[in-house]
């Protein structure tokens, strides 16, 4: 596979990079914060100081960033991959972000004379540990077939969607489906109490028809329990619709349902719970019905 280089060591990047050395791969790793590639080299990483100094010393890079202008930063910036990238590397992004930004990502290191897939992954840091993640790639399928089994040291299931972009793409569907799904939860539940009728018991009652998902299985407990402790945060999945309505308006997809979910997400910031589950969607139902939902406290 020849060495490879790993940025953005954070609650993804740090258990998929562990998963790589685990495998038996050679990384060098870079990430801002200082601790943060403590943590990888103390698990057998060789620490660098820059994004360019990573795709200096690796022939295939892989990124784990929060979003579009961190993948810029890394990759195009002054001290970053192509500025320091053996001709003919590879780059794999593996952070969730807008589509269209993969397509112009890819689109300059194609022009530098590197090769680039989007590979962003589903599954949580529990999948992330556990080497399971769900990893939708985009970009040429001969480049998918070299890291093919790279990306099996830390996923599950891994699927080539299509050229650049399809991989993000994929994951924006996901993130719709899953925000939108919340949402009707939440959105339900909310008729449920003030209609005075016990939610644990209407959840039994539906959970084996149509209405059943993997959200009502997951998170109407925590929403009843009023356990917002993240899971996924309530910030990224903001951050994951509002780049999906920015691919949207840049494609000329409407998605009406996506900007109003994003609103209830935006008002759930506003109530300081960005950092809350995102099931903490709930909460904001309970503000604007002025209804308690879950225990009486
Ligand atoms: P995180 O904030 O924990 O980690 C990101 C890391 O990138 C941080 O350590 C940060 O210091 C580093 N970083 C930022 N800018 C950098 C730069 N220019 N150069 C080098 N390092 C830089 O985020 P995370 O939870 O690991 O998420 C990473 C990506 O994976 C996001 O796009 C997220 O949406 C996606 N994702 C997250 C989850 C989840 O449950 N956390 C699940 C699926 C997908």
């Amino acid at each position: 596979m020849g060495s490879i280089g790993f940025i953005g060591l954070g609650i993804m990047g740090l258990p998929m990079c562990r998963n790589l050395l685990g495998a038996g791969h050679a990384l060098v790793v870079y990430d801002v914060v200082p601790a943060a590639v403590a943590a990888a080299v103390e698990s057998g990483a060789v620490a660098a100081g820059s994004s360019r100094e990573v795709a200096a010393r690796s022939d295939t890079v892989l990124t784990v960033l929060p979003n579009s202008p961190h993948v810029r930063a890394a990759l195009l910036g002054p001290d970053g991959v192509a500025a320091g990238a053996r001709p003919g590397s590879l780059v794999i992004d593996m952070s969730s972000i807008d589509p269209t930004v993969s397509h112009e990502v890819g689109a300059a290191l194609a022009g530098a004379g590197l090769r680039f897939l989007d590979a962003p992954v589903s599954g949580g840091e529990p999948k992330a540990i556990d080497g399971t993640l769900a990893i939708m790639v985009g970009g040429a399928a001969g480049d998918f077939a070299e890291v093919r089994p790279l990306l099996e040291c830390m996923g599950g299931s891994i699927v080539h969607c299509g050229d650049v972009g399809a991989g993000n793409v994929a994951k924006l569907a996901n993130q719709i489906i899953v925000g939108l799904n919340l949402a009707a939860v939440a959105e339900a539940l909310a008729l449920v109490e003030r209609a005075g009728v016990d939610p644990a018991t209407v959840v039994e009652a539906i959970r084996g028809g149509a209405a059943g998902s993997a959200i009502l299985e997951a998170k109407v407990p925590m929403i009843l329990a009023r356990d917002t402790r993240p899971g996924f945060r309530v910030d990224l999945h903001h951050k994951d619709l509002a780049n999906a309505l920015a691919a949207g308006r840049a494609l000329g997809a409407p998605l009406p349902l996506t900007a109003q979910v994003l609103e209830l997400f935006e008002a759930a910031r506003a109530a300081g719970l960005g950092d809350a589950d995102h099931s903490a969607i709930a909460r904001v139902y309970e503000q604007l019905g002025g209804e308690a939902m879950g225990a009486d406290d």
